[in-house]
């Protein structure tokens, strides 16, 4: 029995050490509030849980700009024609019908409580408009300078001008009181406030600016583009190519090991959290709505929409495909990893599905790099989450912004475990929201990345399937060259 134990701890120290994590920085963090800790205590508390928050930030842009180059490169000229076209707009409109499923569950769920009527932004400044937004997105689509690109973002600022109320007869004589508290030094102790009689007009400007963060859509843009560019270089890109690889594999190492350090920082910044919110209890409810949102959001793709999808498109039942994926669906659930899956995915198409070798040896990898429909989901609803916590109210250009976005993160995101906690960020600066507060989902992430990993082997697996039939029917007919024939038994 001990042997057995040992075995499945080894196996599972991750899992095992996650969930401990979880509940003892609960434990810890409401402990502590017994205590009262001054706010500079409760900062050097939070300093290894600021430091985990630091690595991830740290990983974005190496991950990112690997796992797109080598990616990508790895379709030359004859996969990137119909096969390569046909699949990467199959996957992502898979993506993008993701999350809107999540985007609708959010928004019927609520899971973050209710929106006030108000947007605001820092200082309780009006948001930007929808069109703004967009054209920001579409901006930041085309980073000017690549270099700026890596921590800055381009971003629109509303600027107040304040005009002489014409309205009003009095306008020419505007009487303004400046009210303040001062202590007996004459030092302010409390902060003024303006009074201005009569009103002055104050209308906002909106300005194209930019705001720190780093603009990873417009870096995911460009490494997509040169990753294809590289593929269809041939020999003359292999230089570039090989060294994409090479830094995708160390960069992945160094996520395989600063993951060991994330149960130690998740101790830190729930139980920092927890010592800094004012109702800790009402944000555990709603992360409990938040996670059953995710969930259900997962369940309504994976078992309704891609299977329908798969149906139509093959007239196959896609109940048997998917028995026949059962053990690879069951080893994402088990390492929170869609690449380290990968070979258990392809040995399930082959030898249960039956699905032509050549074409799952196309669609399964591009698919682990650029197809997460789970993540992409997730991503959307974490993102509307922290803003109903927030109180922020998105308005539809925001929402389109955080569709698009999330597609984007989901396409940057490594198959690795919790590689989609690190593009979050991407979502959060894109519509201005705190990526602080990452932390508030951090507690329940080891357990809802296990089940979209789960919805990300099903799509890249039925996509498999489905272009396996696609082939057979159109480039047979068409006399294509040899990796886009296929026969399915
Ligand atoms: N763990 C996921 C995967 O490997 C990625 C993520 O969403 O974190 O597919």
């Amino acid at each position: 029995i001990l042997a057995r134990i040992k075995d499945v701890c080894k196996r599972n120290g991750l899992l095992i050490l996650s969930v401990l994590s979880v509940t003892i920085g609960c434990l810890l963090g409401f402990f502590l509030r017994t205590r009262r800790l001054s706010q500079q205590e409760i900062s050097y508390f939070q300093f290894p849980g600021e430091l985990l928050m630091r690595m991830l930030k740290m990983l974005i842009l190496p991950l990112v700009v690997s796992s797109l180059m080598s990616g990508l490169a790895a379709l030359d000229a004859k996969t990137s024609s119909r096969l390569g076209i046909i699949t990467v707009t199959y996957y992502l409109w898979t993506t993008f019908v993701a999350v809107i499923v999540g985007i609708i569950m959010v928004s019927i769920i609520h899971p973050g409580g209710a929106a006030q009527k108000e947007s605001t932004e820092e200082g309780g400044k009006p948001i930007m408009s929808s069109a703004d937004a967009l054209l920001d997105l579409i901006r930041n689509m085309f980073p000017a300078n690549l270099v700026e690109a890596t921590f800055k973002q381009y971003r629109t600022k509303s600027i107040p001008i304040i005009k002489a109320n014409k309205a009003s007869p009095e306008s020419t004589t505007h009487r303004i009181i400046i009210y303040g508290v001062q202590d007996e030094n004459g030092s302010n102790v409390q902060n003024f406030a303006l009074d201005i009689t009569p009103p002055p007009e104050v209308i906002y400007k909106s300005e194209p600016g930019t705001s720190d963060g780093m603009n990873v859509l417009g870096i995911v843009i460009f490494s997509a583009t040169m990753g294809i560019m590289l593929g269809r270089m041939g020999n003359s890109g292999v230089p570039l190519v090989s060294f994409c690889q090479c830094l995708n594999e160390s960069v992945m190492k160094i996520v395989a090991v600063a993951v060991w350090y994330f149960p130690f920082g998740i101790v830190f910044l729930i139980a920092g959290k927890i010592l800094e919110m004012d109702d800790p209890s009402a944000i555990g409810k709603k992360l409990g709505f938040y996670a059953i949102t995710v969930v259900c959001g997962l369940v309504v793709h994976g078992l309704f929409i891609l299977p329908m999808m798969y149906f139509f498109i093959t007239k196959k039942n896609p109940i048997v495909f998917i028995r026949g994926i059962l053990q690879a669906l069951l080893i994402a659930l088990a390492t929170s990893s869609s690449s380290a899956t990968l070979p258990i995915t392809f040995k399930c198409l082959l030898e249960n599905n039956h699905v032509d070798r050549r074409i799952a040896r196309f669609v399964l990898p591009v698919g682990a790099t650029i197809n997460m429909d789970g993540t992409a989901l997730y991503e959307a609803v974490a993102a509307i989450f922290i803003a109903q916590v927030n109180n922020y109210e998105l308005d539809f250009g925001q929402i389109i912004t955080i569709s698009i976005t999330a597609t984007a993160a989901s396409i940057g995101a490594a198959g690795i475990p919790q590689a989609g906690l690190v593009t979050m960020v991407i979502v959060l600066t894109s519509v201005g929201l705190p990526t602080d507060d990452i932390t508030l989902i951090i507690a329940v992430d080891w357990a809802l990345d296990r089940f979209r990993t789960m919805i990300n082997v099903l799509g890249d697996a039925l996509a498999a399937g489905i272009m396996a039939h696609i082939c057979r029917k159109e480039f047979i007919k068409d006399g294509d060259e040899v990796p886009l024939i296929c026969e399915t038994k």
